[in-house]
């Protein structure tokens, strides 16, 4: 076991573990110069030397020939849990990392290498190996320092390393988990509370402690307290089921009773504005102190940036895959979805439909009304057909005044009804503009994709657009069946 010395970085002691030979050497070059290191070709020797020898940092290959890099990563955790693990992955295997992350990985590194890359994440690792045993060795004194003080070294270097594991996150939804569950934990709360309005996305997430709580329970939890637990939260919204509600599970065990809790909030600031609260729920006033406040603050200001950080890569996301002017689907996402439902259909051997729609002499519409009144047409036909379909259905714009739909499990006779009922809908009432009002037709291409066509995407959309100009040939205002075999 480590005895957790006060070191130098020339002193700190590296394993570096890959199966392949030639990759452990130029690493092994790389760190020489400056740290004591030691490489091995497999887990298996890794294992084993870990066993005998204090190392401060292992870097590991994810996937090594007999056992994972996560084995490795476990066996030092649980011989020293301050040691900093790097692994090293391919870019196809970011998920694993991600996981890895939550067992205890303190940073990753893509394959291939960039050398100076590695030698910065090293020293990274170096400098926070060095202060934690710098840490740990004042906290371990026995005479000159209260416990008061070692109490508050403790709390900063907790943060310290709860913020860096937060910084590895990418998701929302996975900086939610870890901030709830360490909130839980260093504030001994039974139940905590993130509240969030940011960017247009307003949302609430919950986490106990310890076992499951039903949403139910916690929605109406938080519909009976002050307005400081959700200061950015329509209540009414809230209560109707309108603004989402994650409540994640706590950790193993019985689930505290929530009927009569405590609630202490601090709100949530970015750029000086707030954009949400963080609560913490006591089962007993008397656990609530100012010390515990004061720390509360501190925590939810690192946390702050980084929730701001996840809703800024969600929205990227989310602009680079919805059309600007509809918001529904883009091409992209249309591509997209398009593949994931030919290699479902072929796993399943299942099927699907899709139409291609396009606006008949939409140009008309252009020069007797203007471009503005225009793309108020495209709008009124995307809010009319986003109505008519599921959940599950994907509607996009194709392009221009074309829009597609890709109906999953949908066979001809399902996708003949729908295309129908939209040609029927669409001519049957006018766009009303604030001056006319103007009545628009649509034709439809329909092809159905089955597995046993054995077809590629582009072939299925030629089909598609095939029978679309069919239907524009034949006088509009109408659906044709794409045949696979012509
Ligand atoms: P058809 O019945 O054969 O489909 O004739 P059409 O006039 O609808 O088709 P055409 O492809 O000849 O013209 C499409 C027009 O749609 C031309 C283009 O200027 C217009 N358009 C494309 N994108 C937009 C847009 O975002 N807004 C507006 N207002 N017009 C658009
Ligand atoms: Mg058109
Ligand atoms: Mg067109």
């Amino acid at each position: 076991m480590n005895n957790h010395q006060i070191k130098r970085a020339s002193e700190c002691s590296i394993l570096v573990v890959d199966d392949e030979e030639i990759i452990c050497d130029v690493l092994k070059d790389a760190l020489e110069p400056f740290y004591k290191v030691t490489a091995c070709n497999s887990g298996k020797e890794a294992l084993n030397l870990i066993g005998q020898n204090d190392y401060d940092i292992v870097i590991t290959d994810l996937k090594l020939r007999d056992i994972s890099g996560i084995d490795v990563l476990n066996f030092i955790k649980n011989r020293d849990e301050y040691a900093e693990v790097i692994i090293i992955t391919g870019y196809a295997s970011l998920d694993t990392a991600t996981t890895a992350i939550n067992q205890g990985v303190n940073s990753y590194l893509l394959k291939p290498l960039d050398i100076s890359d590695f030698l910065i994440q090293v020293e990274k690792a170096v400098a926070s190996r060095l202060f934690h045993l710098k840490s740990l060795s004042i906290m371990h004194q026995s005479e000159g320092i209260s416990t008061e003080v070692k109490e508050h070294l403790f709390d900063l270097s907790s943060l310290y390393f709860f913020t860096r594991k937060l910084m590895l996150s990418l998701e929302v939804s996975e900086i939610m988990r870890i901030t709830l569950e360490e909130a839980n934990q260093k504030m001994g709360s039974v139940l905590s509370v993130i509240s969030v309005n940011l960017f247009g996305f307003t949302e609430v997430f919950a986490m106990p402690s310890s076992g499951e709580i039903d949403p139910k329970e916690v929605s109406r939890l938080l519909l009976g307290m002050h307005q400081k637990t959700m200061p950015l939260v329509d209540k009414e919204r809230f209560s109707e089921g309108e603004v989402p509600l994650f409540v994640y599970k706590g950790k193993k065990g019985k689930a505290p009773g929530i009927n009569t809790l405590y609630p202490l909030s601090v709100p949530m600031m970015v750029g000086g504005r707030a954009v949400g609260s963080l609560t913490v729920f006591y089962d007993s006033q008397s656990k609530i102190s100012t010390d515990q406040s004061q720390f509360l603050y501190v925590f939810s200001s690192m946390v702050s940036s980084v929730v701001e950080h996840g809703y800024t890569a969600l929205q990227a996301r989310r602009q680079a895959k919805t059309d600007s002017l509809t918001g529904i689907a883009n091409h992209r996402l249309f591509q997209e979805t398009l593949d994931r439902e030919i290699a479902r259909a072929n796993r399943k051997n299942g099927l699907f439909s899709l139409l291609l729609i396009d606006i008949d002499d939409f140009k008309k519409i252009n020069d007797t009304y203007g471009h503005q009144v225009g793309d108020a047409v495209l709008i009124d036909l995307t809010r009319r057909l986003s109505a008519m379909i599921r959940a599950c259905d994907l509607f996009a714009r194709y392009g221009g005044e074309e829009f597609a739909l890709v109906l999953p499990d949908t066979d001809l006779a399902g996708a003949e009804i729908l295309a129908s009922r939209i040609i029927q809908t669409v001519s049957s009432k006018p766009y009303s503009s604030p001056q006319n009002l103007i009545y628009y037709t649509i034709s439809i291409g329909l092809a159905v994709f089955d597995w046993n066509d054995n077809i590629k995407k582009d072939r299925l959309i030629e089909v598609a657009d095939r029978a679309l100009y069919t239907s524009k040939r034949n006088g509009k205002n109408r659906f044709t069946i794409g045949s696979i075999s012509v």
